[in-house]
């Protein structure tokens, strides 16, 4: 059962008039489906309840319709039409006892307002703010719309209650909410009593906490999610303007939240971030209010959270990724089970759901999103259909998530891998600068087959389809990845470019299995996610000169999905790698590559003793078609079903293998959905006519 040394964390701690059962503390955190998945954000909630968090929020929630942001998909609270989807929200989230929380967010200088077409209202009239920089601004609100303003709080807390949550999180960090609008300098530049001053700045979040506490603050909690830092320096909200913000409303709301002035600083990847980075931005601030305290950090070590509950740093431990990643982490800490808890490995995959408006993902935990829409529980399998034993090939994130969760299901399972360590493109790409943190996709998988006794692991083991048919496995799993190509075929070229017989070409898996290129280097970054940028750093690191060449307009465009790319780009310049953008390669001779300008077309000569494709990937299926050659033998051989999986199949990020795997191990034995959807999804009703 649980060490002692963590029943701190799982001290009951009021929050205004409610009380949450442990000090763990899901922040709000989006999900990329909000109102257009309604059930299925719900049932994600459900499962967190169910693994014991204490407190557990909703995304942002849009509270009235003159502040929306559309493309992006939240929830919405803008009529008593909404409260149902809410209500199955808040009613998931209190099975286990939990305090459910919403945050309201009114956009201001962040809401375009692109679907409801209303004129934008913020502090101050300045330009949207947003990813897009969308070419709207906003008006400034008068003294009538600020009266307006709080009432819609007014009537938005009260619809909360009526959806049945305890507490209400006035949002006001990242940028998003308007409460940091006001607080900040930099997008409140009014001169009436709402600007100026500290105090003045101040008021409009007094003004709304106290009315929303006449209307509702008799039952639940009102806490204030608020900017630690917009790291603008004077200009902006600091961090030390927060402390003397804090000071002078020290009893304010009934919880501080406290995250970044910028969610992209706020929920920095691992490979710039650590855990607890937030740590030196939040010491101090408890000391300055009576209220509790919530920070977050990508916490996943319990005994970082002792640390810092018992350093008086925070009283509750709020995490978005780590509970997407083990939405069972609180209860696993209870029950003793340390070594079980699936780590978030910082990739920020989850946030690309919410960047590109889909469904989000969780590379650590496939049956993210899809609790309602595939039935998958994180914590259990379905029962083991009719036959018995799974030969896995490949031991990447594919294979292992496979194995892992077939074992769970009943299946033997061997899993064969060719090389001498398991764990495929994770175990190479964690050595490279930054992404060691992604060898927690390995290391939770291996260390759960081996407490096992139905998996076998054999490493060293290359298998012909020849020796596959004579092992007698009832279902053969091919997961056996994908190789980066030489010949520079991708989005830029649809068949190999003009590369010169003595020219010095190198891959990534070349670079990952330790052959570097000295010298002068350019990289061809046509893939556009993370690897072209730090290969560039790999490569300066060991001393070579490098140039980074690539089609798109950003530096590892894709990036932009996880939020690093503005960090990388700096990264890369700080290094001094010179980085081409808009610009392709044409060809390739043994001593420069010929650059083609992506709009003009005009070329231009950078020199180079060696080229780093960063291209696509070619599935390594060879196993797989010779095992589908010899279908005809395969019920001689016992053989019941082969099956290619992960990035054999077809390349993507690590999270597209670990959800190959875990739907293969699902699926296996099932039934035959012939042309139906594998999934549920929700369909709007039509309104009457
Ligand atoms: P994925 O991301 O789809 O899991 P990876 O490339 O990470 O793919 O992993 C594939 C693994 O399969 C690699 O570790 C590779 O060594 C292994 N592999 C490839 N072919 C074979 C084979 N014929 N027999 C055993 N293992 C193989
Ligand atoms: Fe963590 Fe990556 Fe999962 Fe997000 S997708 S919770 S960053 S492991």
């Amino acid at each position: 059962m649980r060490d002692p040394r963590y029943d701190i964390l799982f001290e009951p701690m009021a929050i205004g008039p409610v009380t949450a059962k442990n000090r763990f503390y899901q922040v709000p955190h989006c999900n990329g489906g909000g109102y257009r998945d309604p059930s299925a954000a719900a049932a994600m909630r459900g499962i967190k309840a169910e693994g014991g968090w204490g407190v557990i929020f909703t995304e942002q929630c849009e509270m009235h319709h003159t502040s929306e942001i559309t493309p992006f998909i939240e929830l919405r609270l803008w009529e008593d039409k909404d409260i149902p989807q809410l209500q199955r929200m808040s009613e998931k989230m209190k099975t286990h006892g939990a305090l459910a929380g919403i945050q309201l967010a009114y956009s201001g200088i962040n809401g375009p307002n692109l679907y409801t077409k209303e004129v934008p209202l913020a502090p101050s009239a300045l330009p949207i703010r947003t990813f897009t920089n969308d070419p709207v601004q906003a008006r400034a609100l008068t003294k009538s719309d600020i009266r307006d303003l709080r009432r819609w709080f007014v009537n938005a807390a009260k619809r909360s209650k009526l959806a049945g949550f305890d507490l209400i999180c006035l949002y006001g960090a990242h940028g998003f909410g308007i409460f940091q609008h006001f607080l900040s300098r930099a997008t409140n530049q009014r001169s009436d009593e709402y600007g100026g001053s500290l105090e003045n700045r101040a008021r409009f979040v007094n003004e709304v906490i106290a009315d929303i506490r006449d209307a509702v603050g008799d039952s639940m909690g009102i806490t204030l999610r608020v900017s630690l830092d917009e790291t603008i320096g004077e200009l902006g909200f600091s961090n030390a303007e927060l402390r003397e913000f804090i000071e002078m409303n020290r009893d304010l709301p009934d919880l501080w939240d406290l995250a970044q002035g910028t969610w992209e600083d706020c929920s920095g990847p691992s490979r710039f971030k650590e855990e607890a980075a937030q740590e030196q931005l939040v010491t101090g601030i408890r000391a300055l209010t009576s209220k509790p305290v919530v920070g977050v950090g990508r916490f996943t070590s319990p005994d970082v959270m002792v640390r810092m509950v018992k350093s008086g740093t925070l009283d509750f431990i709020g995490c978005a990724r780590p509970s997407i990643a083990d939405p069972f982490l609180p209860k696993k800490v209870e029950e003793g089970r340390i070594d079980d808890i699936r780590e978030c490995i910082g990739c920020n995959i989850c946030i690309t759901g919410d960047m590109t408006m889909s469904i989000s993902r969780c590379t650590q935990n496939p049956t993210f999103m899809e609790e309602w829409r595939k039935g998958w529980h994180p914590e259990q399998m379905n029962p083991k259909g009719e036959s018995e034993t799974v030969l896995v090939i490949g031991s990447g994130p594919a294979g292992l998530e496979a194995a892992w969760a077939l074992c769970r299901r009943g299946y033997d399972v061997a899993l064969a891998e060719a090389r001498m360590e398991i764990g495929g493109r994770v175990t190479l790409e964690s050595r490279l600068p930054g992404l060691s943190a992604w060898g927690r996709v390995r290391d939770y998988r291996e260390y759960q087959l081996r407490q096992r006794p139905n998996v076998e692991i054999y490493l060293d083991s290359a298998l012909s389809a020849a020796e596959v048919m004579e092992f007698g496995f009832q279902n053969i799993a091919v997961a056996t990845g994908a190789t980066w190509r030489r010949d520079g075929v991708a989005r830029q070229h649809v068949v190999p470019m003009p590369i010169a017989e003595d020219a010095r070409i190198y891959t990534p898996d070349d670079l990952m299995t330790g052959t570097l290129p000295g010298g002068e280097v350019v990289i061809y970054d046509d893939d556009h996610y993370y690897m072209g940028g730090v290969l560039a750093e790999l490569l300066v690191k060991a001393g070579a000169k490098v140039t980074l060449i690539t089609p798109s307009a950003f530096v590892s465009d894709w990036t932009n999905n996880t939020l690093e790319q503005a960090t990388i780009h700096a990264r890369l310049d700080d290094l001094g790698v010179e980085i081409v953008l808009n610009r392709g390669v044409t060809q390739i001779a043994a001593d420069h590559v010929i650059s083609n300008c992506v709009y003009t077309g005009k070329t231009r000569v950078y020199p180079a003793d060696a080229v780093v494709m960063v291209a696509s990937r070619t599935g390594n299926d060879a196993l797989y078609q010779d095992l589908m050659l010899r279908q005809a033998d395969w019920a001689d051989a016992g053989i019941r079903s082969v099956k290619l999986f992960g990035d054999a199949e077809a390349a993507g990020p690590i999270a597209w293998a670990t959800y190959a795997g875990h739907r293969y191990a699902r699926e296996l034995d099932g039934p035959d959905l012939g042309d139906a959807l594998s999934f549920r999804r929700e369909i709007t009703e039509l309104a009457a006519q």
